[in-house]
């Protein structure tokens, strides 16, 4: 978990990382932060404090239902990264079930060892998956479903993904590691296409649903994902 305070301002909810893995649910976490946040808040300024750091939010969480709630479930992911779907998702079950009955991890606290980035590996070392075209009827292709999660932003807007260096994308994203960014986007923003004879990235900034999975993912750490317009996000309009 990253450190949660900082003067003025605090992680809550999914940027503090308080998803429930093997649940694939983090609302009840982000709804009990948002109480914590709200009422360490209403303590600070009933104090008549001001612009400093709230920690009490970073004091308490790990004693409360989130740090219950997470502490159990904490070796799944990175056992499953280790061994793989089929041993390790079966040691983190075995895992959750030591830590429910007994209180303990026969593992300890496990970590990752190395971020999502450096664990991408060149295309040449692995065959390609060619998956099935969606059928319309189960399967959707990802920019049907980016219509209808009715995310946009303002068309001219200026984008928000930037890229550090357009040579290195293109001898290293594209030529060693296939491109991932093409496939591993949930809202289909980055294409390679030709244009000219010529393999061009291309940035389809107003689909970006903000899962900054290019801001951790990308092989060479050269997309860096900022707010756009100082801090808005998509349009939400069903939320
Ligand atoms: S933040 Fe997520 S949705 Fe947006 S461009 Fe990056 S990977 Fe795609």
């Amino acid at each position: 978990m990253p450190k949660l305070t900082f003067p003025g301002g605090a992680l809550i909810g999914c940027s503090a990382g308080f998803v429930n893995v093997p649940r694939i649910k983090g609302s009840h976490n982000a709804v009990l932060s948002g109480i914590l946040a709200a009422d360490k808040l209403a303590e600070a300024i009933a104090a008549g404090r001001a612009n400093d750091e709230v920690t009490g939010i970073e004091t308490e969480w790990r004693d409360g239902l989130i740090g219950k709630d997470l502490k159990k479930v904490r070796n799944v992911k990175p056992l499953w990264s280790k061994f793989g779907t089929v041993i390790g998702v079966g040691l983190g079950g075995l895992d959750m079930w030591t830590n429910e009955l007994f209180g303990f991890s026969l593992f300890g606290t496990l970590k990752h060892g190395k971020t999502d980035a450096a664990s991408l590996e060149p295309a040449s070392k692995h065959k390609p998956i060619n998956y099935p075209k969606p059928d319309g009827v189960l399967t959707f292709d990802r920019l049907s479903s980016v219509f209808l999660s009715n995310t946009n932003h303002e068309e001219d807007q200026p984008v928000h993904l930037k890229v550090k260096d357009m040579g290195l994308q293109k001898r290293s994203e594209h030529d060693v590691f296939a491109g991932p960014s093409t496939r591993y986007c949930p809202a289909g923003v980055y294409e390679w296409r030709e244009q000219d004879g010529e393999e061009t990235y291309v940035i389809n900034a107003q689909n970006c649903v903000h899962c900054k999975t290019c801001d951790i993912k990308d092989p060479n750490q050269n997309i860096n994902w900022v707010p756009p317009q100082g801090g808005e996000g998509p349009v939400y309009p069903n939320m």
